[in-house]
């Protein structure tokens, strides 16, 4: 048997003196859509950041594709092909959507859906119908959708979406739906952190609900 992609084991985070994040620990399988659901403030954002390599002094141990990451630099979890998309959509508003896109490419991986411009622009159509508008420019969900867009580009192994429903209209929330069922399709594993359940639901093969920084059964 295989390893899973990606095995959480006992993770802590801590901002500073505060202690957010107590023990998680969760697997993600190849090819999972894996939710993890709780309210705000339950510490959703921080085991993204965690994960990614953003937080000192985190505790517990990250390993990706059977590789121990825990004490990785962020960029070299990223070249690992651990895709992360924020909540606060990092899009460079001067540059145009086609420009935003080729700021995230990173080389071909095995054994994962490898993206082009083209093939990302067929996903997405509202980004498809504005190549040349600059990302200040476009409306909150189209500026989330674009985020995502971005971070494919890298060709993840996994990607780490956190409230891609969050602020945006009910429409775009549909297609974002449709979206991640298109991606599961295609043998993408995504690692997704919602208040919206009912969101979380429709779109993951599993989920798990965190509270004030500790893992429900
Ligand atoms: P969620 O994403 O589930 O809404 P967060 O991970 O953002 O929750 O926050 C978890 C807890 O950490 C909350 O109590 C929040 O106030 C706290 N927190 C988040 N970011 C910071 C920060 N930069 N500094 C200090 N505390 C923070
Ligand atoms: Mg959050």
């Amino acid at each position: 048997m295989s390893a899973p992609l990606l095995r959480v084991e006992g993770l802590h985070a801590f901002y500073g003196q505060a202690h957010i994040l107590f023990d998680l620990s969760l697997e993600v399988g190849r090819g999972e859509v894996l939710a993890l659901t709780g309210p705000n403030g339950a510490g959703k954002s921080t085991t993204l950041k965690a994960l990614m390599g953003l937080l000192q002094g985190t505790q517990g141990r990250v390993m990706l594709d059977g590789r121990d990451i825990t004490r990785l630099a962020p960029y070299q979890r990223a070249r690992l092909g651990l895709g992360f998309v924020p909540e606060d959509r990092r899009i460079f508003t001067e540059l145009s959507v086609l420009q935003n896109l080729e700021t995230g490419r990173q080389p071909p991986r095995q054994g994962v859906p490898n993206w082009t411009v083209q093939a990302l622009l067929a996903l997405f159509p509202n980004l498809a119908a504005m190549p040349h508008r600059p990302g200040g420019r476009m409306s909150g969900g189209e500026q989330q959708m674009l985020t995502i867009a971005r971070t494919l580009m890298g060709n993840p192994q996994l990607l780490l979406l956190d409230e891609p429903s969050e602020g945006v209209a009910p429409v775009v929330v549909e297609q974002m739906a449709r979206m991640i069922l298109d991606l599961k399709q295609r043998g993408l594993s995504i690692l997704l952190c919602e208040q919206n359940t009912h969101f979380a639901n429709m779109v993951s093969d599993r989920s798990c609900v965190l509270d004030q920084g500790r893992l429900l059964v």
